[in-house]
């Protein structure tokens, strides 16, 4: 039997959730939903009319409108791969959001298994974000000084060559706009699910194995816990 795992990973840029997200993917064969990346697609796509949009309120670092998002990630969910068990990284970021992820997995009577805040320390994002790049083909996320690719030119996952990208808003002015962004506008979502008895938090400063180590520890967690799924058949 296997069960479908289902988390939200909340932290501020540079806390490492698109990272350990790829490990929870790879680990557990979930679905990885990054908004952010879904965005960072659409941006990319020159047939979308929202893209141009799209790219201004990126690297401005502010959040783009709740119902643009929201129609976004509802449509995300009704694919059936989500059915295998997901890792919602960078959604919600909002109360609003927070709100109509309530409604959409009630809706289709789904629960959560938790919700993890990586917390880490504000002045080592900087360090952190301006060293990260990713292969443009296969998505896996590289970092200078932390991680850095074996070969400068190589993807080590899939072997592209050349394809390395940095995000536009990697840079200190839109760190700072996006660490505003989530204090702003994150961080009252932390109170909701806490309320809820939902919220784990960990210390998101441990080094990548340790981070992963203590995300699967939650997973783990009683087994009674109350937003546990039903065992799939
Ligand atoms: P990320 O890749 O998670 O760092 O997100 C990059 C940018 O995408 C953010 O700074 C926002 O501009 C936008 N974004 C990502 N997730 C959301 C969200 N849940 N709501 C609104 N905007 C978002």
């Amino acid at each position: 039997m296997t069960e479908a795992i289902r988390i939200i990973l909340i932290g501020p840029p540079g806390a490492g959730k698109g990272t350990q997200a790829q490990r929870l993917r790879d680990l557990h064969g979930l679905v990885h939903i990054s908004a952010g990346d879904l965005f960072r697609a659409r941006i990319k796509d020159p047939n979308d009319p929202m893209g141009q949009q799209l790219k201004a309120i990126l690297d401005s670092g502010a959040l783009v409108p709740d119902a643009v998002t929201i129609q976004m990630i509802a449509e995300r969910l009704q694919q059936a791969d989500c059915a295998k068990g997901f890792i919602l990284d960078g959604f919600p970021r909002s109360i609003a959001q927070a709100e109509a992820l309530d409604a959409m997995l009630l809706k289709h009577n789904i629960k959560l298994d938790a919700v993890i805040q990586m917390e880490v320390d504000d002045d080592k994002l900087v360090e952190r974000i301006s060293g990260r790049y990713t292969c443009g083909e296969c998505n896996t996320g590289y970092h200078d000084t932390f991680k850095p690719a074996q070969d400068a030119h190589t993807c080590d996952v899939c072997g592209a060559k050349d394809k390395f990208v940095r995000r536009s808003d990697d840079n200190a002015e839109a760190v700072r706009a996006r660490l505003k962004t989530y204090y702003n506008q994150t961080t009252p979502i932390l109170p909701y699910y806490e309320g809820k008895g939902m919220l784990k938090r960990l210390d998101g400063m441990a080094s990548m194995d340790e981070v992963t180590a203590a995300i699967e520890a939650i997973l783990k967690g009683p087994k009674d816990s109350p937003g546990k799924n039903p065992p799939r058949p």
